[in-house]
C-alpha cells in the first residue's frame, strides 16, 4: 500500500494518554504560566504566551480506561489545586476508620493496631474514572485541548530527537486492509512530547528499545482480582477501609487484600499476590 497523505498539526506540548498523571501535569503547567503572567503585571516584565497543549487519549471518552477505584492520599491534589474540594472533586467518602486484618485458613484476626502504611484516615475514596473525567474538565477550563478516540501509534523522530507522534489509522479491517471508512492517522508535531500511557505503554516500549533506556528497575508483575458488590444498606459502612494479608504466609511474601465502601451501597474488594506465590492448598 502506498503511503497515504496524512494531515498534520503542530502544538507546543503533546501529552499521550489522559490519565491522572498527564492531566495533572498539563493543568499544573498552565497554572504556572498563569502565575508567571500575573507576577509580570506587578514587575512590568513581558508576559509569555500560554503554550498550546494537546492531550490525546485512545479511549472513546475521557476516564473510560481507568478501572481503578482508589483510596487516595489527597496531598498531591491539595498541592495541584488547593480548593479541589470546593471545585467539586468527586470524592465518594473521606476515610474515617482504617483496619488491618490477618486471614487464616479458618478465620480472621482483627489486629488492634493498624500498621503505619495502612493508616488511611483523611484519605479520599474515589472512582479514578470520575476523577479523570473531572480533571479533564478542569484542564479544558484552562485552555488545554483533549482529543479522546486518538491513539498514539508511532513515535516520530528526527535523528535522535522525538518530534511528535503519529496517531493510529482508523477504519482498518480485521484482515489488515483499509475499509471504505479508512482514515489515515495524523502526525502531531510538538516541541515537547510527554508519554503518559500508564503501565505497559506501547509507544513507551518503542522509545525504551530505541534509546536503550532499560533501567535498573525492570517491571514487576502481580496477579490480582477485584470485585465490586452491591451490599444491603445495613452492611454498607461509608468511610471504612480494610487492608489485610492472607495465609499461608503473612510476612514471607507480599500479598494483600483491600476492602472499602463506595457510594450506592457498593463495596470494592480484591486481592493481589506475586506471580511466585505458592498454592495455599498445598
Ligand atoms: C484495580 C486497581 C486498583 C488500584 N488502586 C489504587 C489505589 O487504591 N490507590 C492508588 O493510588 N492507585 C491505585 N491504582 C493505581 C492507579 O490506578 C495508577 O497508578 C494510575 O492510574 C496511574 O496513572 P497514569 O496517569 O500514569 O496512567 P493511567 O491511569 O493508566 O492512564 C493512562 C492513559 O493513557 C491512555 N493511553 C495508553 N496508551 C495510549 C496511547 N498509545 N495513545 C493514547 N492514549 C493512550 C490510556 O487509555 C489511559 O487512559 C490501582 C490500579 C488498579 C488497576
Amino acid at each position: 500500500m502506498t503511503e497515504p497523505e496524512r494531515e498534520s498539526m503542530e502544538v507546543d506540548i503533546l501529552y499521550v494518554g489522559a490519565g491522572p498523571a498527564t492531566l495533572a501535569s498539563a493543568y499544573h503547567l498552565m497554572k504556572q504560566v498563569e502565575a508567571h503572567n500575573e507576577a509580570c503585571e506587578k514587575t512590568g516584565e513581558a508576559p509569555i504566551e500560554p503554550p498550546t497543549i494537546l492531550v490525546i487519549e485512545k479511549a472513546a471518552g475521557i476516564g473510560d480506561h481507568q478501572l481503578s477505584g482508589a483510596v487516595m492520599n489527597p496531598r498531591a491534589m491539595k498541592e495541584l489545586m488547593p480548593d479541589f474540594v470546593e471545585q467539586g472533586f468527586p470524592t465518594e467518602y473521606v476515610v474515617e476508620k482504617d483496619y488491618f486484618w490477618l486471614f487464616t485458613r479458618k478465620g480472621t484476626i482483627k489486629s488492634p493496631i493498624t500498621p503505619p502504611m495502612f493508616k488511611k484516615r483523611g484519605y479520599h475514596v474515589i472512582s479514578l474514572s470520575n476523577v479523570v473525567k473531572w480533571l479533564g474538565e478542569k484542564c479544558e477550563e484552562v485552555g488545554i485541548e483533549i482529543y479522546p478516540g486518538f491513539a498514539g501509534a508511532e513515535i516520530l523522530t528526527e535523528g535522535d530527537r522525538v518530534v511528535g507522534v503519529r496517531t493510529g489509522d482508523m477504519g482498518i479491517g480485521r484482515d489488515g486492509k483499509p475499509k471504505t471508512n479508512y482514515q489515515p492517522g495524523m502526525d502531531i508535531i510538538a516541541k515537547c512530547t510527554i508519554l503518559g500511557e500508564g503501565v505497559r505503554g506501547s509507544m513507551t516500549k518503542q522509545l525504551i528499545d530505541r534509546f536503550e533506556m532499560h533501567g535498573q528497575n525492570p517491571d514487576t508483575y502481580e496477579t490480582g482480582i477485584k470485585e465490586i458488590w452491591r451490599v444491603k444498606p445495613e452492611k454498607h459502612q461509608p468511610g471504612r477501609v480494610v487492608h489485610g494479608s492472607m495465609f499461608p504466609d503473612f510476612f514471607g511474601q507480599i500479598n494483600g487484600m483491600w476492602l472499602y465502601d463506595m457510594k450506592d451501597n457498593l463495596v470494592s474488594f480484591g486481592y493481589v499476590t506475586p506471580l511466585s506465590s505458592e498454592n495455599p492448598n498445598n
